[in-house]
């Protein structure tokens, strides 16, 4: 198969800094697209993933799957999109198509394993998938989102990832008007689920660790923010929420967060993956029959449904560009919590 080198930005080793490197992509095949990449987000599993954390990350790693860009061709049964047309990739690049998943629009649950944006298994070249932090990526069109026109580039970028990823559990646990949610963790995915339980009409609670975050997270949209750290701010939420977004990365203690769902209320947890310390504890949630649940991503048609109701209501994420140069320093302050609220490389800046 034709491939062409293309510059791009990674890592070699989990204790190594990102750095240049180049990568081959495909040339687009019938059914493919390829995007010249304008923005990508800066997610914290790309964290992970550099630094293999969850293990199982194969090197080099090329993170990125929050990618914004413009379409430079496409192959000659493409439909979706024209040479031209701004184009957008979230954290998916493929999946079998054929399972009870697949066909119910949810490709993040195929089993027989989706394809990553980065770390998968590349079905084309052999080997492993790159991701967002390059010139350009060649994707299969099911597998590529339409941007709204009138929605900021680099700010719809994390819409991609921390967007649908927030919308998803909002959409399957029917939150609308007079639902009330709260969301642990004021980062990437936090601010923008915040935001999208606004946009759906409910009252929204932020819980975080970081008190000078309170102004932000009112200015976001919060109705009220708790600092999680003080037992007597905690004990005023006893009982409340209907569904939860947990969006902390790392191991945490969930049961004072259980102890704030209303009877037949939902924890879903979105960040951390792993075993649970301290235990959790059944009572709370059998005596009022609570559920702690988890969710990744969402489904191709889902993440446009998300896309096309933030054109509506002109949702992106509040971002902080940055140049590829700078992605190193920018993981450090995400591990310090200090991301207000999404890093968005701007991809010219490669070409430096
Ligand atoms: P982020 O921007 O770094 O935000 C995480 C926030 O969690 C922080 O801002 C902080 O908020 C809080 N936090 C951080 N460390 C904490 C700790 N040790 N204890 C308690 N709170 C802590 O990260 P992100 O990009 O939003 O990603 C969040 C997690 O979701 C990551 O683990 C990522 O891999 C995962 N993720 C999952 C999916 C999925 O499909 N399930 C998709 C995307 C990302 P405060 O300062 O407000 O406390
Ligand atoms: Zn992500
Ligand atoms: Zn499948």
């Amino acid at each position: 198969m034709e491939t062409t080198n293309v510059k791009a930005y990674g890592t070699k080793a989990a204790d190594a800094p990102l750095k240049p490197m180049n990568i081959e992509r495909r040339e687009a095949t019938a059914k493919d697209i390829e995007i010249e990449i304008l923005y990508c987000g800066v997610c914290h599993s790309d964290l992970h993933t550099a630094r293999n954390d969850w293990g199982g990350t194969i090197y080099p790693a090329v993170p990125g799957h929050e990618i914004v860009g413009k379409v430079t061709k496409v192959g000659s049964e493409v439909t979706k999109l024209k040479a031209g047309d701004y184009a957008a990739v979230g954290c998916m690049v493929d999946s079998c198509r054929e399972c009870d998943s697949c066909k119910h629009d949810l490709e993040q649950y195929c089993f027989n394993g989706l394809t990553g944006t980065y770390n998968g298994h590349d079905k084309h070249l052999g080997g492993h998938t790159f991701g967002g932090y390059s010139e350009k990526v060649v994707v299969d069109e099911h597998f590529v989102l339409k941007v709204p026109s009138n929605l900021d580039l680099a700010a719809a970028a994390p819409l991609l990832c921390a967007g649908v990823t927030t919308w998803s559990p909002l959409r399957h646990w029917n939150v609308g008007k007079g639902s009330k949610v709260a969301v642990v963790g004021l980062g990437g995915l936090g601010h923008m689920a915040i935001k999208l339980a606004k946009g759906l009409g409910a009252d929204v609670t932020l819980f975080s660790r970081t008190p000078d975050k309170k102004k932000d997270g009112m200015e976001l949209g919060a109705d009220a923010v708790i600092i999680s750290t003080d037992n007597v701010q905690m004990n005023t939420v006893k009982g409340k929420f209907d569904l939860i977004i947990d969006t902390v990365p790392y191991i945490h203690d969930i049961n004072p967060y259980v102890s704030t769902l209303n009877i037949n209320g939902t924890l879903v947890l979105v960040g951390y993956l792993g075993g649970l310390e301290p235990i959790l504890n059944t009572v709370p949630m059998i005596l009022g029959r609570k559920s702690v649940a988890g969710s990744v991503i969402g489904g191709i048609a889902e993440t446009q449904e998300l896309l096309d109701f933030c054109g509506e209501h002109n949702i992106v994420s509040e971002i902080e560009i940055i140049k590829i140069q700078d992605i190193n320093e920018a993981y450090e302050r995400m591990l310090k919590s200090d991301v207000r609220y999404r890093f968005v490389i701007d991809m010219a800046s490669l070409k430096q």
